[in-house]
């Protein structure tokens, strides 16, 4: 199955991509994990991305289908993939369109998370990610169990995303507004496109999305 999750930052796609990623077994492509490794490993990418990512911007696209041709390219996407914060442009919709077309493997199926504004505000504030197994978690809704631990065995360690303050996210839901929400009338017009509520708890909007992708 290949799959993209569209929704505004906060809708949960991470979340669901990871829950997806562990049933399915299928790898949950993040581009803006891509992105945050490559800050970590301090590579030219990463420096460059870091200026983007703090202002709340959107990395070029040529950079962003790059990332992206490598990542499909890798031996565990062959069966499939769920595709999460990509694309975000017209024009990163249309480079995936032509890659997975001349991979003979086009898209299954683009599940649109929506969420009710104030719901993404508090989602976004209560974040949490572990940073060294990149499992995300929300401080009030979803925080780590208390036997749950990190692949290494210690208790994971949390940490707030530098571009969830307030300042970038409401530059993140303006750029969101702009740029990524009229691929919704694209994905529609290509007939992909299913919409599902993702207000609600992570096991209510698990079993919406996977009644959205089970085919009918
Ligand atoms: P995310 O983890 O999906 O919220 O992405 C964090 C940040 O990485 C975004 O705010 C952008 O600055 C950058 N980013 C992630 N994915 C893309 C993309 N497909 N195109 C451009 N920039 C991206």
């Amino acid at each position: 199955m290949r799959l993209v999750l569209l929704g505004a930052p906060g809708s949960g796609k991470g979340t669901q991509a990871q829950i997806m990623q562990a049933r399915h077994g299928l790898p949950q492509v993040s581009t803006g994990d891509l992105l945050r490794e490559a800050v970590t490993a301090g590579t030219e990418l990463g420096r460059a991305a870091q200026v983007v990512m703090q202002a709340g911007g959107l990395v070029a696209d040529d950079i962003m289908l790059g990332i992206i041709r490598e990542r499909l390219a890798r031996a565990d996407a062959r069966r499939g993939f769920i595709l999460d914060g990509f694309p975000r442009t017209q024009a990163q919709a249309d480079g995936l369109s032509t890659l997975l077309q001349d991979l003979g493997t086009p898209l299954d199926a683009v599940v649109l998370m929506e969420v009710d504004p104030e719901v993404l505000l508090r989602r976004l504030a209560g974040r949490r990610s572990c940073r060294r197994c990149g499992r995300v978690f929300h401080i009030e809704t979803n925080p780590p169990a208390p036997g749950d631990r990190c692949a290494d065995g210690r208790a994971h360690d949390l940490f707030q995303r530098p571009d969830d303050n307030e300042a970038t996210v409401r530059q993140r839901l303006s750029i969101y507004r702009e740029r990524t929400q009229p691929l919704i009338d694209h994905y529609e017009r290509m007939g992909l496109l299913r919409r599902i509520d993702a207000n609600g708890t992570l096991d209510e909007v698990d079993a919406r999305l996977e009644a959205a992708i089970t085919p009918r």
